[in-house]
């Protein structure tokens, strides 16, 4: 039986969580985001040196609730 994914991402600041078996595929985030959302590499979320807040409007956007975040402490 499958359990619960819940995968992270961080750039130090900030964590990026995704649920995979949430993931409606939509490429929104691929669209808005590429130099973070990369689906043909691994990991597929790189956050880089990427702004924080510009990620974090990405991940808002996530139709399906696939992705959330947090500060880190
Ligand atoms: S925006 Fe959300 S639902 Fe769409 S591909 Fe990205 S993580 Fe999956």
């Amino acid at each position: 039986m499958e359990h619960h994914i819940k995968k992270k991402y961080s750039n130090g600041t900030l964590t990026i969580t995704w649920e995979p078996e949430k993931c409606i595929h939509s490429a929104i985030c691929r669209k808005g985001l590429p130099d973070v959302f990369k689906p043909a590499e691994k990991p597929w979320i790189q956050l880089g040196d990427v702004n924080s807040e510009v990620i974090v409007e990405q991940v808002k956007k996530c139709p399906s609730g696939a992705l959330g975040y947090y500060y880190n402490e």
